[in-house]
C-alpha cells in the first residue's frame, strides 16, 4: 500500500532537510512543490516576463516543463536549474508566481500524478489542504520567524549563495504574507494536521518527532 505525508509551512521551517531525512529514512519518496515553483519562477525571469503579471507568467505554462530528478535535482525545460532557483532573484518573486490559480493547477497535476505509484513525503503550503487532502499523515511544520530566517542564512551560506540575514528575514516574511492570503490554496493547516513547532529542537530531534506522528496515524488508521 503506498502511504502520502504531507508537510506544510511557512517558508524555512525546515520542512525539506526533515523530509528528505524522513525518505530517506522510510525509503517514501521525497517531493519538493516548492522547487516547481521556483523553477516555474526562474523561468519566468530568464524570459523577460514579469513575474507580478498574472496573464503574462499565466501564458507560457504548456512551454515550461519541470522534472524532479533524484539527488534533489531540478531541470526546467532540460536545463538544470538546482542551484539558481535558491538565489535570492528567485525567492523574491517566486510568491508571485505561485499565487496564480492557473499555474498552480498545472503543477499541482503533475505532483498528484507523482504520488499515486509509490510513497510520498511531500512538503509544500497547500499539501495537506489541496494537493492531498486524504494524505494519510498530514503536519503542519512551524518555527518563529527569527529562527526560520537564521537557518535558511546559514543554509544560504553552506550552498554559497550570498545574503545577508536581513534580506533573508524581509524575504521570509513577505513570502508567508503573500502565501497565506492569496485567493487559491493559501498556505494554511488542514483541520486533521499535526502542528509541530521546530523553534527549539535539532533536525534530528524533527526527524524522530516526524517518525512518531507517522507511525502513530498509521497505527490508528489501521
Ligand atoms: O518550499 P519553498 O520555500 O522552496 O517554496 C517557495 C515558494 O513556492 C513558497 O514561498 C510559495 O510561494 C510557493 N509554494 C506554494 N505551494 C507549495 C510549495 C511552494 O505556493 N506547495
Amino acid at each position: 500500500m503506498n502511504i502520502s505525508v504531507a508537510i506544510d509551512g511557512p517558508a524555512a521551517a525546515g520542512k525539506s532537510t526533515v523530509a528528505k531525512k524522513v525518505a530517506k529514512i522510510l525509503g517514501y519518496t521525497y517531493i519538493d512543490t516548492g522547487a516547481m515553483y521556483r523553477a516555474y519562477t526562474w523561468y519566468c525571469l530568464t524570459n523577460g516576463i514579469d513575474c507580478q503579471n498574472e496573464q503574462a507568467s499565466v501564458a507560457v505554462v504548456d512551454r515550461v516543463k519541470i522534472q524532479l530528478l533524484p539527488n534533489d535535482i531540478v531541470l526546467c525545460n532540460g536545463i538544470d536549474v538546482t542551484k539558481p532557483i535558491r538565489e535570492p532573484f528567485v525567492s523574491a518573486n517566486v510568491s508571485y508566481i505561485a499565487s496564480y490559480k492557473d499555474i498552480r493547477l498545472a503543477l499541482v497535476e503533475q505532483q498528484r500524478e507523482m504520488a499515486k505509484s509509490t510513497s510520498v513525503i511531500m512538503d509544500g503550503r497547500d499539501i495537506g489542504t489541496y494537493v492531498l487532502p486524504n494524505a494519510d499523515v498530514k503536519i503542519f511544520q512551524i518555527a518563529s520567524p527569527e529562527t526560520r530566517a537564521v537557518r535558511r542564512y546559514e543554509e544560504n551560506l553552506q550552498k554559497g549563495i550570498e545574503c545577508t540575514l536581513e534580506e533573508i528575514e524581509a524575504d521570509v516574511r513577505k513570502r508567508d504574507y503573500i502565501d497565506s492570503h492569496r485567493d487559491f490554496a493559501p498556505l494554511k493547516p488542514a483541520a486533521d494536521s499535526v502542528l509541530l513547532d521546530t523553534s527549539f529542537l535539532s533536525v534530528d530531534e524533527v526527524v524522530d518527532a516526524v517518525i512518531d506522528i507517522i507511525n502513530r496515524k498509521l497505527k490508528e488508521k489501521q
